[in-house]
């Protein structure tokens, strides 16, 4: 019998051994940058966004490797969702890695749900969420870059 926390485990090595959508967009949409003081992890996020439609998504970054899957599915996820969608989303991952009892809406997240764990570790809960408070910047168009801090 395969556990699911092993499944979810071999998703996050997985996709930090071989990030998806990592590389630079332009011209692009939407951009920013983010940065995670407590461990290091630094991202700059790319989106090419087509009236309500995000259309593509690239990142660059250096970080540890739950920063880094969670930033490489969180731009699998995000591929054709619109903007709407992609509120939910968020709102819905935040909730996942930070609520005492999150209400997971698994049919929603799909495979970010291999972050439900790191409620558990508070020091890495920033590491899960940079990619997330940077997407927000971009698309909301803040100008400072972004600071988990
Ligand atoms: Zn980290």
């Amino acid at each position: 019998m395969t556990d699911i926390a092993d499944l979810y485990q071999e998703l996050i090595l997985d996709h930090n051994a071989r990030p998806r959508n990592n590389g630079t967009l332009t011209p692009c949409s939407h951009q920013a940058e983010g940065y995670n003081p407590l461990c290091g992890d630094t991202l700059t996020l790319y989106l090419q966004v087509e009236g309500d439609i995000i259309r593509d998504v690239k990142f660059v970054g250096s970080g540890c490797a739950i920063s880094t899957a969670s930033t490489s599915l969180m731009t699998t996820a995000l591929k054709g969702k619109t903007l709407a969608q992609a509120e939910s989303l968020y709102r819905a991952f935040h909730e996942l890695v930070t609520s005492e009892s999150p209400r997971a809406d698994e049919a929603l997240l799909g495979k970010l749900m291999a972050f439900a764990g790191v409620r558990e570790f508070p020091s890495r809960v920033k590491c899960a969420t940079l990619a997330w408070h940077t997407l927000e910047a971009a698309l909301h168009a803040r100008k400072e870059p972004v600071s988990t801090e």
